[in-house]
């Protein structure tokens, strides 16, 4: 029976590839010397710590006060290792005649980070800004379930997180900030108003019936006579000249 194409050329393949005697031996000696000579990119773990760039995707810190359990991470997250608890309490109205509203507590917000594949889903998802990348990559465990980090420890990486970059200068101002500067000029202005308000209505002060002075006395302003000693003395000497003999 002839050799169909497809073994023929998978024999030629091998005669080619085998080639001289010894050939294989020499490229991988090439290869040695050649990598021999080069620096070396390995890092010496965990005797030198890696030089890693700042928005390394080590882990995720969870700002809580951010969260409003909307649970859109745990429903984005393509590894379901989100695992979110909370429940509705009711909220008295804000002002007298209103309505009561219901809002989300958490109980519980964990990822298990034995699941996590590091893709950022749940980060870029978050509508409230809760969840960030933080640099830290030192969290092994020789048990897997101390990999599911609870709240707490989600929120201690959050010290960890990096500042955000500068705005260009020429950038918009950020709407937080802008609110947050709109409204400190708006309790600054408050609180000059009633300063104002608080002078006007205090009533005025009874002035002292002015002293009928002496001719040669003391002009208003002046220390009286026989004033204390810091004032000096009622000849007008500083008060160590008083003491006589330069109070040596
Ligand atoms: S990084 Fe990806 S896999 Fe990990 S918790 Fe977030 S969404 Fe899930
Ligand atoms: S998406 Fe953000 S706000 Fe919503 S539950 Fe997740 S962390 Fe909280």
């Amino acid at each position: 029976m002839s050799p169909t194409p497809s073994e023929r050329a998978s024999k030629e393949r091998g005669r080619t590839s085998r080639g001289v005697f010894g050939s294989g031996l020499a490229k991988g000696l090439a290869v040695t010397l050649r990598t021999m000579t080069r620096r070396s990119v390995t890092e010496h773990y965990p005797d030198a710590q890696p030089d890693l760039p700042p928005r390394t995707r080590g882990v995720i810190g969870l700002f809580e006060e951010n969260c409003t359990v909307c649970m859109l991470c745990a429903r984005e997250c393509p590894d379901w290792c989100i695992y979110i608890d909370s429940h509705k309490e009711t909220v008295p109205p804000a002002a007298p005649g209103g309505r009561e509203r219901s809002r989300n507590v958490l109980d519980r917000f964990a990822i298990d980070f034995a699941l996590c594949m590091y893709c950022g889903i749940c980060i870029e998802v978050c509508p409230f800004d809760a969840l960030f990348w933080s640099p830290e990559f030192e969290y092994a465990e020789t048990d897997i379930r101390e990999l599911t980090h609870e709240r707490d420890k989600l929120r201690e990486w959050m010290w960890t997180v990096p500042e955000p970059p500068g705005l260009d200068e020429r950038a918009e101002e950020a709407k937080e900030l802008a609110a947050a500067r709109k409204a400190a000029d708006k309790a600054a202005q408050t609180a000059e108003a009633e300063r104002l308000a608080a002078h006007r209505e205090q009533p005025p002060q009874e002035t002292a019936p002015a002293q009928e002075t002496a001719p040669g006395g003391p002009a208003p302003g002046e220390p009286a006579p026989g004033g204390s000693a810091r004032e000096g003395s009622a000849s007008g000497a500083a008060p160590d000249e008083d003491r006589g003999d330069g109070g040596a």
